[in-house]
């Protein structure tokens, strides 16, 4: 069955971090938004929006200040995705994106010149650039000294209060650790996140979870706890375990999936209809494209509608978001358009041999090469359409994860894609 077609200024096909910014971008500018896409990177994410921190081989150490660190890369790699964009881009494309999150529920605290600490559950310190208020109370008690106790939930895999502490210690004397029973989960086993996150938006067990806590926080300022603090109403439950106990608490991002990426996501889909964007959580297997702009099809139910646009924006993400995969011959390919990627020559050249090295892998910097807008190259380096656009880690010649800038060449490049659209 086929329903009515329909008609949009941009599609925006992804819905990851780049999508997202790139959907809220265009529906700010009152342009008519069809963004499609299914879960992604993002419900594994710690909620906090990286800028820049570290140019992937090089002698430098980390950026406190990630401009300097943006400046000093585009020198070196000048056809890195920053080099693209402004400061002047990327600081309004921060502001807008985390005032649109701001709307929905997320508030971020964002230093201008300087990137800000956050606990891992590695126990390690991650350099970021804007951290979700949840999290706020520990990048404020990192910086003060502040006497930490940070607290795991017997059960819960991937946390460790004692190890994180110790780990720590080097850089954060005064951190104390405890593990406690959460309420009605002391016989259960292995823990999950997400479990215990429901469990707590539970009147009775928080307070029980409170009892819990209370007996070990004397002494400490400030107490940090896995990020379980509900999906929807963390600043209330985090509001009430202050009140309780009289200290500053703060969530520590625990390993994938995170409650905190399922945050950033709920929020985002919660205002799409506020931004009257419409969203269709599927996959789309082939766009046909000609001079009018793009069409596609989306499944709804057992229907299917088909989807005509004048603009497109291609946020799908690397392999992982299945924008890229690998061919039969062995060579990465972009899924939808089949649109050249730059790729190490050899397969023996994506990997190094050792996992950790500080270089990267040649795989990772693979992706789509695009003119000053993001617009994507064709075969013989001519732009391939004139109202396509990428944006986010299907981009080429960058390293997000060793850079520390997912979400910083997300927004950055959704924000000069819409802008030369609009
Ligand atoms: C474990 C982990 C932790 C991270 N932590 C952080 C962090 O702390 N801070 C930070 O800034 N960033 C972090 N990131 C990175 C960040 O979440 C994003 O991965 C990054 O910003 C790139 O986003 P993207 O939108 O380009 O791609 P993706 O997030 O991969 O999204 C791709 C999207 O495209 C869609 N898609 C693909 N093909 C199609 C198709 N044919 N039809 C429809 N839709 C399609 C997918 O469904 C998905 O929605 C983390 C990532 C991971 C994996």
């Amino acid at each position: 069955m086929m329903n009515k077609p329909v008609n949009c200024n941009v599609a925006v096909i992804g819905a990851g971090m780049a999508g997202m910014a790139a959907a809220i971008f265009a529906a700010n500018r009152g342009l008519s938004v069809v963004c499609v896409g299914k879960a992604s990177e993002i419900s594994f994410s710690s909620g906090c929006l990286d800028l820049f921190s570290r140019i992937p081989g090089s002698d430098m150490p980390a950026f406190d200040n990630p401009f300097e660190g943006i400046a000093a890369l585009t020198k070196l790699q000048p056809d890195h995705p920053y080099a693209k964009v402004g400061r002047e881009d990327i600081v309004q494309g921060f502001e807008e994106f985390t005032g649109f999150m701001n709307t929905s529920g997320i508030q971020y605290h964002c230093t201008p010149e300087t990137n800000q600490k956050i606990i891992t559950p590695a126990g390690t310190l991650k350099s970021t650039w804007c951290v979700p208020s949840a999290m706020y109370a520990g990048t404020r008690a990192l910086a003060e000294k502040k006497k930490i106790l940070i607290v795991d939930i017997r059960g819960l895999k991937g946390f460790g209060a004692r190890q994180m502490a110790q780990s720590l210690k080097k850089h954060h004397p005064c951190m104390g650790s405890v593990t406690v029973e959460f309420p009605g989960r002391e016989t259960a086993g292995d823990l999950m996140c997400e479990r215990l996150t429901w469990d707590l938006e539970t009147p009775d067990i928080l307070s029980r979870f409170i009892g819990v806590l209370r007996p070990h926080t004397a002494g400490y300022d400030t107490v940090g706890l896995p990020a379980i603090l509900g999906i929807y109403r963390f600043e209330e439950l985090k509001n009430k375990i202050e009140k309780a106990l009289g200290k500053t608490v703060f969530e520590i991002p625990t390993l994938a999936p995170s409650v905190t990426g399922m945050r950033t996501k709920e929020a985002f889909l919660g205002q799409l209809p506020a931004s009257k964007v419409r969203h269709y959580p599927v996959m789309v297997k082939d766009i046909t494209h000609g001079e009018a702009g793009f069409s596609f099809e989306v499944s709804e139910g057992i229907a299917v509608r088909e989807v005509r646009a004048e603009n497109l924006i291609l946020a799908t993400g690397r392999f992982m978001g299945r924008g890229l995969g690998v061919n039969a011959s062995g060579n990465i390919r972009e899924m939808l358009f089949d649109l050249p990627v730059t790729q190490p020559r050899d397969r023996r050249e994506w990997f190094r041999r050792d996992f950790f090295n500080p270089k990267g892998h040649g795989v990772n910097r693979s992706g789509l090469e695009t003119d000053e807008c993001f617009r994507p190259l064709g075969r013989g380096g001519k732009v391939f359409h004139p109202k396509l656009y990428a944006a986010g880690s299907i981009l080429a010649h960058q390293d997000w994860k060793r850079e520390k800038s997912g979400s910083g060449i997300s927004i950055a490049s959704a924000y000069r894609a819409v802008d030369h659209l609009a």
